[in-house]
């Protein structure tokens, strides 16, 4: 299939842990973790084909848009990879009695009542389509079912599995998660970010951006009295608690999330350029690299006045609406940088400009930016 052979990883794989976790993890010490790390991964590279064929063929995007409003459907894979399953609550539908199915029901409310409040963006399309979820995913080794180490966006829909208990809780218990798959799916509508490389980076760091801000908006939304002092972390309710790790990522501190952890090792994110991952691994690492541009997205979010969401984040959700698929870190820069200005004032514009300069990128002044355009450069 050549469109299959030429598109294929334009779509994010789109899972929240990163091969190489797996990997690192498929050497344990204990034979059970590694067992099932080898299944995740091959997980991971099943989930991978089902994106490239859907990219390929769009009419398997059948997911009904009810073209209104919001409409969240959630399926129970009851420990199976079928999806997505059994339907167990709809829009409407009062609470279960299962946790799982509550959080991703509330977590993908929260998320579709972020981008509606905030950017009057009508659900992942701008056109009402429906968010639909499974919980429960399972995983074969090829003997029998396990439950899922991960979490994924296949493309029309979310999967959560339930985790090993031993380095993974449930899935959905992370708002930021949810809402960072969700933000995968924002942007197959928009940039469409080529998933290697920095384009790669970019598309994993504006889930994260998004996927954090939904988090912080929520609880701000939801907080009666004394406010949540603001977090920066990807994933903090999904890892078991370990002195050696507290999140996934850190958007602040990029390499921090985890040090030193037996099953996980040291989070491999740099927070500045001169520290880039050159290799080719987690393709050309696009959850590694984009530690970069998350450091300089909260230097800018800190440095104003109002909350994240506000300035920062319109400005980075006006990036990812213009942003072209092949875009690198400097493109990101520049034309974030532009929008602070045009849109927000000389002190957005300098809060940005400072941000992306503290993680060792420069964006060129008005006067360098009249040279002629070089070959690469598209208009
Ligand atoms: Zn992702």
């Amino acid at each position: 299939m050549s469109g299959s052979h030429r598109h294929g990883g334009r779509q994010p794989l789109a899972c929240i842990i990163p091969p190489f976790l797996l990997e690192r993890m498929a050497e344990a010490g204990d034979a059970a973790i590694r067992r099932r790390a080898v299944v995740d991964l091959a997980q991971a590279t099943a989930i991978q084909a089902v994106r490239d064929l859907v990219r390929s063929m769009p009419s398997l995007l059948a997911t009904p848009s009810p073209g209104c409003c919001r409409e969240r459907l959630v399926y129970d894979a009851r420990g199976r990879d079928e999806l997505p399953g059994r339907l167990v609550r709809r829009e409407g539908d009062r609470r279960s009695k299962d946790p799982a199915v509550n959080e991703a029901y509330d977590h993908c409310g929260a998320t579709y009542d972020f981008f509606r409040d905030v950017f009057d963006r009508n659900s992942l399309d701008d056109e009402g389509m429906s968010l639909i979820s499974s919980v429960h995913a399972g995983e074969s080794d090829g003997h029998g079912y396990q439950p899922m180490n991960n979490a994924f966006w296949n493309g029309s829909q979310m999967a959560y599995g339930d985790g090993d208990g031993v380095v993974f809780e449930r899935f959905t218990r992370s708002l930021d998660v949810v809402a960072h798959e969700l933000t995968h799916g924002v942007q197959s509508f928009t940039s469409n970010l080529v998933y290697r490389g920095e384009s790669g980076a970019l598309n994993e760091h504006f889930a994260d951006v998004f996927g954090v801000l939904v988090r912080q908006w929520s609880q701000a939304r939801a907080a009666t009295t004394e406010p949540v002092p603001r977090s920066w972390l990807i994933g903090a309710e999904l890892v078991v608690p370990a002195p050696t790790r507290r999140a996934v990522r850190d958007m602040q501190r990029p390499g921090t999330a985890f040090v030193e952890d037996p099953l996980l090792g040291t989070d491999p994110q740099p927070g500045h350029m001169r520290d880039r991952y050159r290799g080719s691994a987690d393709r050309g690492g696009v959850h590694i690299n984009s530690g970069i541009p998350n450091r300089a997205f909260v230097l800018a979010a800190e440095a104003l006045d109002d909350q994240p969401w506000e300035t920062a984040g319109r400005i980075w959700y006006d990036t990812m609406l213009e942003i072209p698929s092949r875009a690198g870190f400097e493109d990101a820069a520049r034309i974030t940088l532009r929008i602070a200005r045009d849109d927000h004032g000389a002190d957005a514009a300098k809060a940005v400009r400072e941000a992306w300069k503290a993680v060792g990128i420069t964006v060129p002044t008005a006067k360098k930016r009249q040279r002629p355009q070089t070959a690469g450069e598209t208009a």
